[in-house]
């Protein structure tokens, strides 16, 4: 049995006061059977910590990206030694937005995801197919290029450490989400290519879908026999959302 895994991903989103706020809504919850983690910008992980340490509230912290660097001159960056000397336990990698924003290859994307475990650390990789791969036919063979550029690196059994996250672009923030369906097919066939590799591996391995994930779509998606949680952007912003989506997990 793999335990459920919901991650919040707040983007570019939040404030101190925000966090504040966030937080004593989600005390309000009960807990859940659900493995949850959210990772707000950098700036905010330490604060976000140490506020969630102090609540009764069980939750991880990751980061939203990291360098391909340990250290050095290369302004802007953060290493993921960085992240784990400020208690994160997850970072995502190979967010659509950084490849699609930063140019981030398949095998910057597999660096990354070495550094994380290097520090430590549990990597969430992201891989899916644009509109037009779609339309095109490309699916699959664009979400196993980007997983194999990244087993061929860390292995299948450093990835069930971390989690694989399966976001088709069209379905970010856009309000349109897969259908279940649609997503259970993709998922099994990223898993069987791990179990290809590794079989325990791909048994034990978490694979989220994420892409305009709600309450109101979360039990569905979440009940297809290959999907194990989400990876959460808009919704996780609302603590009441994240918690209603982590119990659907
Ligand atoms: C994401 O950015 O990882 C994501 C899934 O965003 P949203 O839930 O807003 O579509």
């Amino acid at each position: 049995m793999r335990r459920g895994l919901v991650v919040g991903n707040w983007k570019m989103n939040g404030s101190l006061e925000f966090i504040e706020n966030w937080i004593s809504q989600y005390t309000a919850f009960l807990e859940t059977q659900t493995e949850t983690a959210i990772c707000p910008p950098y700036v905010y992980i330490s604060f976000l910590r140490n506020r969630l340490m102090t609540s009764a509230i069980h939750m991880g912290v990751g980061a939203q990206d990291c360098s391909v660097h340990n250290d050095g001159a290369y302004t802007g960056e953060v290493a993921a030694n960085m992240l784990a000397d400020v208690g994160c336990s997850f970072v995502i990698v190979g967010h659509s937005e950084r490849r699609q924003y930063h140019s981030e290859s398949n095998e910057m994307v597999a660096m990354k995801a070495q550094k994380v475990l290097e520090a430590g650390l549990r990597p969430i990789v992201c891989v899916g197919e644009t509109l037009e791969e779609r339309e095109a036919g490309r699916t699959n063979e664009v979400v196993l290029a980007q997983l194999n550029a990244v087993l061929d690196v860390i292995g299948p059994e450093m990835l069930v450490t971390g989690a694989l996250a399966y976001e088709p672009v069209w379905a970010i923030g856009t309000g349109k989400t897969a259908i279940p369906e649609e997503a259970q097919e993709v998922h099994k066939i990223l898993r069987d290519s791990v179990k290809s590799r590794n079989s325990d591996a791909g048994d034990s391995l978490r694979i989220i879908y994420g892409g305009s994930v709600k309450p109101s779509n979360a039990q569905k998606l979440f009940a297809c026999p290959d999907i194990d949680g989400g990876l959460i952007g808009g919704a996780s912003l609302k603590a009441e959302d994240f918690y209603a989506i982590a119990q659907a997990a």
